[in-house]
């Protein structure tokens, strides 16, 4: 069975236009893309779509309330509600580090939500 999916490219400004050609479930071709990066976006997106999750917890006695974080590497898009409702909970003490681990393994993906800015103590 072919089939065709029609997605933006979502890695650059540009935003190509992809058309993923399946054959019986299987990637067979990527078009549309003016560089790889979006031919590998193409075949993951409709096999394992994957992202980074950028947000903020809460910080107590820091100079700053809040500390932006983000996950050290992609996570499987259907984790992404599971781990905004996790990072709800988190109330992290000052100072942060950048790079500070703030939850390990978060939501059993395997990778870790880090902090991406400095708070100091006040
Ligand atoms: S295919 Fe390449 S040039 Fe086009 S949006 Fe994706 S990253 Fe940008």
């Amino acid at each position: 069975m072919t089939e065709e999916r029609h997605l933006t490219c979502i890695n650059c400004p540009l935003g190509c236009q992809l058309t993923v050609s399946l054959e019986n479930g299987q990637v067979a071709a990527v078009s549309g893309n003016t560089c790889p990066r979006g031919d590998d976006y193409g075949r993951k997106e409709v096999t394992h779509p994957t992202r980074i999750v950028c947000s903020s917890v809460r910080v107590m006695d820091g100079d700053m309330n809040m500390v932006s974080v983000k996950t050290a590497s992609d996570i499987p898009k259907e984790k992404i509600f599971d781990i905004c409702r996790a990072m709800r909970d988190v109330l992290v003490t000052a100072p942060v580090h950048i790079g500070d681990v703030i939850i390990p393994d978060v939501c059993g993906t395997g990778v870790n939500l880090v902090a991406t800015r400095e708070i100091a103590r006040c």
